[in-house]
């Protein structure tokens, strides 16, 4: 049996070191054009070429992602990013439109690419059209059943990936024009506002400024938004169909998810290569799932078109729990130094996750900055000092029920 690739995303530097720590086999990231997700913090190329150092040096594969639609005006530009980027090594870009893919070619030849699920990949003539283009990888689109996963396998050499977690848009693969016309905003040039996930009224036409609340639950109403992609209890049927690389969706979600996703992720995926027999999907991987915030979860296509699509949409954001730090160093004794992401209070019950499955519960009763004064509550974006009756690790992610 081929173990897959488990693939995270790296939003920027933190994200990356995040997905690596927590066991992410590649990473895949963007520069500030050209990928789809420009609004992620994303890399410069220095920062480009110390994350991939970084990757390489703890055995991890990095891939760039160049995957949007340009338009002409892009392309003496995107002939330049590439030439700047030819020297990083890279272990592949990931690309959608085909004359990037030829520009690519053409500025670094031999470097593999891997096939955006932009391209919307969904039967084996296509994957056999760019397997003879030289992809090496096609990210096939949202929209494959595993059926139709497990016929492309059979049929064509190429390797597959697959995307296992994360938000879906209500349109092909992403192929959508909604952020565009109400944003201004082209979600095919990696800048989509996300306006399927906004809140809507009625307005009856010959009353124009009158809303009407559409009340769908206490939250709003969200009438084009999709629940998320969760394809966890399925990881022995996508390691059955041949599949090279199993990827999470996220570049602009923060470290706590990036952390969250891929150790649970990690766990499955290494459990059942290990012993497929004696394997099952645990409720609690299941419900660490649900401990970070999410829309609901879709199996989305995986078994075949939803049935009920409604089921699939009008989903709000479900948050159980706060992300309130990061362990960002230890020292001997037990004391751990936290970046402070939301407040914390004296009194605060305090879940600590790493790497494994770990989890640590602390009723926190003393916390002091870092000249050891003693504070009753610590601000988003300071430093305190905890002294922990457990051990914990740099990257340890910190939440509390909310
Ligand atoms: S508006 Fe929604 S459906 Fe359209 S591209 Fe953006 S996230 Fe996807």
């Amino acid at each position: 049996m081929k173990k897959p690739e488990l693939l995270a995303p790296a939003g920027n530097m933190e994200k990356l070191r995040i997905a690596v720590h927590y066991g992410a086999d590649a990473v895949y990231l963007g520069g500030k054009n050209y990928g789809l997700r420009n609004m992620a913090d994303n890399f410069t190329p220095a920062e480009m070429a110390q994350g991939v150092a970084y990757a390489h040096a703890r055995g991890v594969k990095v891939y760039l992602t160049i995957n949007s639609y340009p338009d002409n005006s892009d392309i003496a530009p995107i002939y330049r990013y590439l030439e700047e980027l030819a020297e990083i090594p890279f272990d592949a870009y990931i690309a959608a439109d085909p004359g990037v893919i030829q520009m690519i070619g053409e500025v670094s030849p031999g470097r593999p690419i891997h096939l955006s699920t932009q391209a919307n990949t969904t039967n084996w003539q296509s994957a056999l059209f760019w397997q003879r283009q030289g992809i090496a990888r096609i990210n096939l689109a949202r929209e494959m059943p595993l059926e139709g996963i497990r016929e492309v396998k059979e049929r064509v050499g190429v390797e597959l990936e697959a995307f296992v977690h994360g938000a879906m848009c209500i349109s092909y693969s992403g192929r959508c024009l909604l952020s565009s016309v109400m944003a201004g905003r082209g979600a095919n040039r990696g800048e989509c506002a996300h306006p399927c996930r906004w809140s809507y009224s009625l307005v009856e036409e010959t009353r124009p400024g009158e809303y009407f609340p559409v009340i769908e639950d206490e939250g709003g109403t969200f009438i084009f938004n999709s629940k998320d992609l969760c394809l966890l209890p399925f990881i022995p049927e996508l390691v059955g169909s041949g599949v090279d690389a199993l990827k999470i969706e996220g570049r602009m979600k923060g470290i706590n998810y990036v952390a969250s996703v891929v150790r649970v992720y990690r766990e499955a995926l290494d459990r059942y290569c290990d012993d497929p027999a004696g394997y099952r999907c645990r409720e609690e991987w299941l419900a660490e799932l649900c401990k970070i915030s999410h829309r609901g979860y879709t199996t989305g296509f995986l078994l075949g078109p939803p049935r009920d699509l409604d089921l699939e949409l009008h989903s709000r954001y479900i948050r159980s729990h706060d992300f309130v730090g990061v362990v960002e160093a230890t020292h001997p004794g037990g004391a751990a130094v936290v970046a402070v992401r939301n407040r914390i209070e004296a009194g605060d019950e305090l879940e600590f996750i790493g790497r494994g499955m770990a989890v640590q519960r602390h009723l926190l009763e003393r916390m002091t900055d870092e000249e050891g004064t003693p504070l009753r509550m610590a601000h988003p974006n300071s430093r305190i000092i905890l002294t922990l009756p457990f051990p914990v690790e740099r990257y340890d992610i910190i939440r509390r029920e909310k």
